[in-house]
Order: C-alpha cells, then sequence, then structure tokens
C-alpha cells in the first residue's frame, strides 16, 4: 500500500505565493505526473512530499497516517518517510563506482551478494548503462548520470518513487527507451510513482493520472486521454498537445433546451444537457472560444453537407503525416492529415469537423462549457 494525500497545502517563499491550496490524492499504484509551465510549482510540491521542504499550511498522510501538519508543526522527517527520491540533479556518490552506487541501498538491506549482483546488473542492463559498471560517475555523461540514479532508485522496488524530471539530460532516442523502461516498472512493480516533467508528451504517454498546474494552482487532474479530450480551461488546452489545438471564436446563444453555437466554421446546434454549465440568459449570445485538435479536422477536394470553403495558406509533409495551414476568414487553422496529399498555396479546398468532437469555452471564465 502505498497512498498519498495532500490536502490544503499553501506555500510561500518570501511575498511569493507558489501553492495555493493544494489538493491532492495519489492512490496506491498510480503514476501521478505533475505537469505545467515552468515556475508553476511542481518541484515544490515534490519536495514537500519528500520532506525537504514544509508548507505553510495543510496535511500530508501517507497510507492514511500524518506525516505533516502544518497547523500542529508537525513534519516527519525524510528519512522515516519510506519515499525514493530522483531528482534532476543526480547526487551519485562520486567515490563510488556504478555499481557500487546502484547496490548501496540493496547491501545497507542485507541483501546477499549474489542476488545484488544479478539486481544491480539486472537493473543496469535496462537503463542501458551496464557497460559503465566500474567507471565512477565523473566519468560519465550527464545522460548516463541520470539513469544510473534512476537504476539506483529502483533497484531496491520501492513501494513510492518520486521523480523530478528524471530524463531531462537524455537525447529523443533514449528519452523514448526510458519511457518505455519507467513504464514497464511500473506496471510490473505496482509502485506508486509521483513524475514531475513539464513535457506533456512525457505526463500523457507515461501516466495514470496527470495533474496540471499552473502558477501555483492545481487546475485539473484526470487521466491523460480526459485531460486531453476534456480539458478543464483554455490554458490546459493550450498546454496539452503537439501541434497545438485551434482557437475560434464563437456565439452561444440558448433557446429553451438548445444552445447554437455560431462560428466562422458554421452553426451546430446542442442539447443544454451537454454543458457543464447552464442559466445563461435566453436568447442573448454570449463569447465562446472553440478548441479543436488539428488531427480532429478533415480537408476534401469537393463540398459535402457541412464542410466550410478554406483557402490553403501553407502544407508541411513531415513523412506519413502532413500538417496543414488554411485560412479561414481571419482564422489560420492548423490540420493534420495522415498521408501527403500535395497542396498548393492558395489552393480552395473543404474542411469538415465533427461538432461533437468540438470543445467550446466560456470566453469569460476560460472554463470548459462542453
Ligand atoms: P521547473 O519546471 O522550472 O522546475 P516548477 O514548476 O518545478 O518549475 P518550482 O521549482 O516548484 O517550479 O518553483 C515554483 C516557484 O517557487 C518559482 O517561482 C520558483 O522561482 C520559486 N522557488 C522555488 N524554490 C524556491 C526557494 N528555495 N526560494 C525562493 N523561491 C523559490
Amino acid at each position: 500500500m502505498s497512498k498519498i494525500e495532500l490536502e490544503n497545502i499553501n506555500k510561500y517563499f518570501g511575498p511569493n505565493h507558489v501553492l495555493k491550496d493544494v489538493n491532492l490524492t495519489i492512490e496506491d499504484g498510480d503514476f501521478m505526473t505533475l505537469l505545467g509551465p515552468s515556475g508553476c510549482g511542481k518541484t515544490t510540491t515534490l519536495r514537500i512530499v519528500a520532506g525537504l521542504e514544509h508548507p505553510d499550511t495543510g496535511t500530508i498522510r501517507l497510507d492514511g497516517k500524518g506525516i505533516v501538519n502544518a497547523s500542529d508543526a508537525y513534519f516527519q522527517p525524510p528519512s522515516k518517510r519510506d519515499l525514493n527520491l530522483v531528482f534532476q540533479s543526480y547526487a551519485l556518490w562520486p567515490h563510488l563506482t556504478v555499481f557500487k552506487n546502484v547496490a548501496f541501498g540493496l547491501s545497507i538491506k542485507k541483501v546477499p551478494r549474489e542476488e545484488i549482483r544479478d539486481r544491480v546488473e539486472q537493473v543496469l542492463e535496462r537503463m542501458q548503462i551496464l557497460q559503465f559498471r566500474d567507471r565512477y560517475p565523473a566519468e560519465l555523461s550527464g545522460g548516463q548520470q541520470q539513469r544510473v540514479a534512476i537504476a539506483r532508485a529502483i533497484v531496491t522496488a520501492p513501494k513510492t518513487l518520486l521523480l523530478d524530471e528524471p530524463l531531462s539530460n537524455l537525447d529523443a532516442k533514449l528519452r523514448l527507451d526510458m519511457r518505455s523502461e519507467i513504464k514497464r516498472l511500473h506496471q510490473e512493480l505496482g509502485t506508486t510513482i509521483i513524475y514531475v516533467t513539464h513535457d506533456q508528451i512525457e505526463a500523457l504517454t507515461m501516466s495514470t493520472k496527470v495533474a496540471v498546474f499552473f502558477e501555483g494552482s492545481l487546475v485539473q487532474v484526470d487521466s491523460p486521454l480526459e485531460i486531453y479530450r476534456n480539458p478543464a480551461t483554455l490554458e490546459v488546452a493550450d498546454f496539452i498537445g503537439n501541434p497545438r489545438i485551434n482557437f475560434v471564436d464563437a456565439q452561444a446563444r440558448f433557446t429553451m433546451e438548445k444552445i447554437e453555437v455560431t462560428s466562422c466554421l458554421g452553426s451546430w446546434t446542442y442539447k443544454a444537457e451537454d454543458f457543464t454549465e447552464t442559466g445563461f440568459p435566453q436568447n442573448e449570445d454570449f463569447k465562446c472560444i472553440l478548441g479543436i485538435r488539428p488531427e480532429q479536422l478533415l480537408l476534401r477536394d469537393s463540398p459535402g453537407e457541412q464542410s466550410t470553403e478554406v483557402t490553403i495558406y501553407t502544407a508541411q509533409p513531415a513523412g506519413s503525416e502532413t500538417l496543414v495551414q488554411v485560412q479561414v476568414g481571419d482564422n489560420l487553422i492548423l490540420i493534420k492529415e495522415l498521408g501527403n496529399r500535395a497542396y498548393e498555396a492558395d489552393e480552395k479546398v473543404y474542411m469538415e469537423v465533427d461538432p461533437d468532437s468540438v470543445n467550446i469555452f466560456n470566453e469569460k471564465t476560460g472554463r470548459l462549457l462542453k
């Protein structure tokens, strides 16, 4: 068992309010990624869980037992928390070889020598660093040291693993390999993982849940797919997805149980019950913003029932897919298309979108309406 609960966590650095009433539950076996732009408070949250930083208010429970209670000034020391930590700066022991760095945790647990050798070699192999087993940290590149740090943390098969940008120093190919190793490891061991990254692809591909932070506030906690399909706010929609989501201005109008949404892409009618907010004045336009993912748009050579005529701005072929930018009124809209049909600049084509796949945000609050 390893469940971590954060309740009403606030943290100030001087006048800077860096965590604003954060409430987050990490269930046993979750792979929870803390995601958000630089400076939003991810690392501070992880350091508070690890006991390296104290919150100004709030409580933290590990498996139901209080380990932090700011109002009683109770803080369990880091060494008592049974959490394994890997930071961006790897903090390897410089006087120990790679093998000994990784073996250390098993030696102090008095694991038999042969088992230590087998387990360390196995994990070094998974991290693709077995050939460096007799080198010292100073004789390794940053990316190699980073993998030694991960190996050291996982060799003991910990119940809980805290990882802060553990792949930041790796090249693209190694990062892909390590992503799959960490994901596989999570599935094999059932370890509860808290993983900090600003890389949304890492978050979407590895995690069971993602917690999205902006400026110290936790904005959404959901499965990666839910965050991608139904981002809670405009800023989450904008942060998640590569290439970026398209935003298009629109007007919505409530009439009886229906909502009519009009934009340069046409007019669509929705049922009021599909919307998260109701209570808008009847028969009055209010501003909203449509969020449409580039792969949700289709281009056709001839008009269909629901299509809009658009003008090609640019087309960027990228192997099996093509990124096409089209102009509709004042908007430039990006479409990700499978295949590599050639397009000419200024060519006229027809664009289709399924209205059900479109996200609609309240322009005033930025919150998801549908
Ligand atoms: P990054 O992705 O760049 O690591 P982050 O989301 O992990 O960013 P934090 O490191 O948690 O962000 O920092 C949150 C805010 O707190 C930032 O504005 C940062 O400058 C500030 N901060 C962090 N540590 C300290 C400190 N020890 N003293 C003062 N301010 C700090």
